[in-house]
């Protein structure tokens, strides 16, 4: 039996991820410093503490070999969060100390193969000044110029942990993620996505009410369902290829028509309300020649079919709390 340490289990994609590990037969070991929000975890242990602590990294790497650690915990958020520029001392702090402390327990626990996941926002803002820009392809990371600090952890904790790879012989894959979303994520609270908070907005609006959207609304972005992310990071895991590579959708889509596709699944006729908001850079979408030829795969299900699923549960969610 495989084994794999999955830190961030506590979180959106890493307890999907468990999930799908255990369905192909992974022993998992889980942590976070909060349990998961809305189901019980899939892990065969689910361990709690702050992965800033290096004697916790020690601790939860002992007792057994790891074959695989997927390192996904970051402090981390949707755009009123990250690019608000209140969080960036914390965000910088908390999520290169994550990376440091793991890359090290990596090494001295000889787990050979690791899973890193990077993010869209390492990429210049200048190539994203445009609601349609050709999508980001992997080498438009440098000269690099993210618009967040949140970024350029990411394009440090990505040279990290390919200097570790290079020096220590850990086989490290990293992914760059383009705004992945599902159910079973964040849906309130200020550190939800688009797709998240447009869903909740529409489930608690009445038929013919008013909702803020930020900006004017033309802002663009490509969102990408859990299980095509789940799909990439394992393909990548399988294969000799190291990335970094976009895990993303090229199906690009603006807030406006975001919140008008949830509106449809609830059948109801909002107002759009323009109101000022972080915002993030004005247009960004994945090139995926990349990974079609590395994985001979790429994500391809149409966003309306995942928007559906994760507005039905938001929805659900929603209800609970009336
Ligand atoms: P998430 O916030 O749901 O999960 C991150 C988890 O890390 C959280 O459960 C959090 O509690 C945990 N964590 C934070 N600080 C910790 C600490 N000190 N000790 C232990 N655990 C700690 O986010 P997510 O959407 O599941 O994202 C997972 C990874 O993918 C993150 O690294 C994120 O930066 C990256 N990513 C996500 C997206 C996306 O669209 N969701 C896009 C690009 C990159």
């Amino acid at each position: 039996m495989k084994t794999a340490l999955v830190c961030g289990a506590g979180g959106f994609i890493g307890g999907h991820l468990v999930y799908r590990l255990k369905k192909e037969g992974y022993r998992v070991r889980a942590v976070d410093i909060k349990s998961p929000e809305f189901r019980e975890t899939a892990a065969d242990e689910f361990i709690l503490g702050d992965l800033r602590d290096p004697v916790f990294c020690d601790r939860i790497a002992s007792g057994m070999h790891f074959d695989e650690l997927y390192q996904l915990a970051a402090d981390m958020g949707g755009a009123g969060y990250i690019f608000s520029g209140e969080h960036d001392a914390i965000v910088m702090h908390n999520s290169a100390t994550i990376n440091l402390n793991m890359a090290e327990c990596a090494h001295r626990h000889h787990i050979d193969k690791v899973f890193y996941s990077s993010s869209a926002c390492i990429y210049p803002e200048t190539l994203q000044r445009e609601a349609f820009n050709g999508g980001l392809k992997e080498s438009d990371a440098y000269p690099a110029g993210p618009d967040s600090e949140y970024g350029w952890e990411k394009l440090f904790s990505e040279r990290m942990w390919f200097s570790y790879a290079r020096n220590y012989g850990i086989d490290v894959h990293i992914a760059r993620f383009h705004n992945i979303f599902g159910p079973y994520g964040t849906w309130q609270g200020g550190r939800e996505k688009a797709p998240a908070a447009m869903c909740r907005k529409v489930a608690e609006c009445p038929d013919g009410g008013t909702i803020d959207i930020w900006g004017d609304g033309e802002q663009t972005r490509t969102f990408l369902y859990i299980d095509e992310c789940l799909e990439g990071i394992r393909r990548l895991m399988q294969s000799e290829f190291t990335g970094p590579v976009n895990i993303g959708s090229d199906e690009l889509i603006s807030i406006n028509n975001l919140a008008g596709m949830a509106m449809e699944f609830a059948g109801k006729k909002i107002h759009l309300h323009h109101v000022s908001g972080p915002l993030g850079v004005r247009g960004r979408s994945s090139d995926n020649t990349l990974i079609r030829k590395k994985l001979n795969w790429s994500p391809s299900r149409p966003l309306i079919e995942g928007m559906r699923v994760t507005y039905e549960w938001i929805a659900g969610e929603v209800a609970k709390n009336v």
